[in-house]
């Protein structure tokens, strides 16, 4: 059994700025390895006070989707965390390029050596750790270096459909997915191209071309806080009639 438990649900700049929803990333188990996937700020924290609590110490590796700081801002410290400030040498990072050289890099160098690995992520490519085995997405359409991440548990597949402007073309990165958990920003499309995130719109449409056994909104701005997101998830079940979901923070899934 996976368990996935979204430590936070915020979004955007003003949800992650004034934490009207926790930030922190999504803890991910499966037979024995243990992950965090886009440790945003906050992660540290709600892992030591989420009950069960969550040791970091215990971890075996980190997944960033992208460099932006809603999505990796706790990576030093939880690199920090888990190696014991380097006394072990011990877990992976999982990270595109760009998280790690130019002037994005988010990961500090003096961190780098204390892990057992880094290893590049980069579109369409599968990748192992521990009993855990994920696939990335072709790259999204967003301001960062992107990749989706489809974890395989067992032949049952969980897609993260992380930050990105909406295309037909991702769709074909996710359509084996029995869950999909999507990472909603807005409610209604923004005016700007630069505001690269989904809206309702665009989950409607991707929801009824894959058709998952369950969908799971998160990542929530302003202008979907407002509108509640469990309405939101209730109207596109009734709609598509599929099991769609709001997450909150905390949310544990057992798959
Ligand atoms: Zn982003």
């Amino acid at each position: 059994m996976a368990t996935i438990k979204i430590l936070g649900t915020a979004g955007a700049r003003y949800v992650v700025a004034k934490q009207l929803r926790s930030s922190a990333g999504t803890y991910i188990e499966y037979e024995g390895t243990r992950l965090v996937l886009d440790p945003g700020p906050g992660t540290l924290v709600r892992m030591a006070t989420t009950k069960p609590r969550l040791d970091v110490m215990k971890l075996h590796g980190l997944i960033l989707t992208h460099a932006h700081l809603d999505h990796s801002n706790d990576v030093n410290i939880l690199i920090d965390g888990l190696t014991e400030g380097g006394l072990k040498k011990r877990g992976v990072l999982f990270a595109p390029r760009e998280c790690l050289s130019g002037n994005s890099a988010v990961v500090l160098k003096y961190l780098r050596p204390y892990l057992k690995e880094i290893k590049i992520l980069e579109a369409e490519k599968l990748y192992t750790i521990g009993n855990i085995k994920f696939r990335t997405s072709r790259r999204h359409y967003h301001t960062a270096e992107t990749y989706g991440i489809i974890f395989d548990f067992s032949g049952k597949k969980v897609g993260f459909l992380v930050d990105t402007l909406f295309s037909p073309r991702l769709i074909e990165s996710y359509r084996d997915c029995q869950i999909l958990i999507i990472n909603v920003v807005r409610f209604k499309p923004h005016p700007s191209p630069n505001v690269q995130h989904l809206c309702v719109r665009d989950v409607e449409e991707i929801l009824a071309e894959i058709r998952p056994e369950k969908a799971i909104l998160t990542h929530f701005g302003m202008t979907m806080l407002k509108a509640q997101p469990h309405q939101i998830a209730a109207k596109l079940s009734r709609k598509l009639n599929l099991e769609v979901i709001a997450a909150y923070d905390g949310l544990t899934l057992e798959i």
